[in-house]
């Protein structure tokens, strides 16, 4: 791995100076659960078609869309059967360290607060929850599966009967923006930012870490490939994020 101990070290040297640490992640840290990624070459989108999970498609055949939701969960998700990897896990114990203060996620798998971190906005939604589209009240995601896969499509709210919709954001509809105006604000007062295997490409992820740099933050990167602010980076790890949040949080901590 092209990552120097020295710059782990002054990574972590600036961790634990700071009063604001903000860590953005991406579908490169899920990927190291085995959760393929949606986008990219391969992905989820070349084998199942977007617009049969387009709001659109909700809003008319919401059953047809948990039948496919529920196929989605099965080639997604292994049906619920993944677990936080390494850099989850670090990204937890910096947070319960007190050196990290928000996890911005792109990621839709709840993995973060599986692994333990408390603090995690999640700017594209949560597969781990349902809504409901008649009085707004969350659930947990599993039970109203469970129903989907027995058949009952649409599962319906246990309170008013409303018809339960992923609490994640489909295409067609806006990105929630109490989330976004809370991780902009992180963003623009933070000391440390890191981008974790996020190829900065989609938005708001790639403004994200310009607006953290330019309010003077120091940006680190930790992604397999270059991304469009490799140049601006005060540190681009090239790495595996399994392997670099590892080390990072053990400089920092012990
Ligand atoms: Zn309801």
């Amino acid at each position: 791995m092209s990552v120097d101990e020295s710059d782990v070290r002054a990574v972590a040297g600036a961790i634990r100076d700071a009063e604001s640490v903000v860590a953005l992640t991406g579908a490169g840290v899920s990927t190291a659960s085995g959760i393929p990624d949606f986008r990219g070459e391969g992905g989820i989108w070349e084998r199942h078609d977007p617009m049969d999970f387009h709001i659109d498609r909700f809003r008319a055949d919401p059953g047809g869309f948990w039948a496919d939701r529920v196929k989605l969960q099965a080639a997604a998700f292994d049906d619920g059967n993944v677990a936080p990897n390494a850099a989850h896990e670090s990204l937890a114990d910096l947070e319960s360290a007190g050196h990290l203060d928000t996890v911005v996620t792109q990621n839709i798998d709840g993995l973060h607060q599986d692994a333990g971190s408390d603090d995690v906005i999640e700017i594209h939604g949560s597969a781990a929850r349902v809504v409901c589209r008649d009085c707004r009240r969350r659930f947990d995601a599993e039970p109203a599966m469970d129903r989907a896969r027995e058949g009952d499509l649409p599962p319906t709210c246990d309170d008013c009967d409303g018809t339960l919709k992923p609490d994640t954001v489909l295409f067609g509809e806006q990105l929630p923006e109490h989330a976004l105006m809370q991780s902009q604000a992180k963003a623009e007062t933070a000391d440390v930012f890191l981008a974790v295997g996020s190829s900065l490409t989609v938005e708001p992820a790639a403004s994200l870490p310009r607006v953290a740099a330019e309010r003077g933050a120091t940006l680190v990167l930790v992604n397999l490939e270059s991304t469009p602010l490799s140049e601006r980076a005060a540190y681009d790890f090239r790495a595996d994020v399994t392997e670099a949040l590892p080390r990072l949080r053990r400089a920092v901590v012990e």
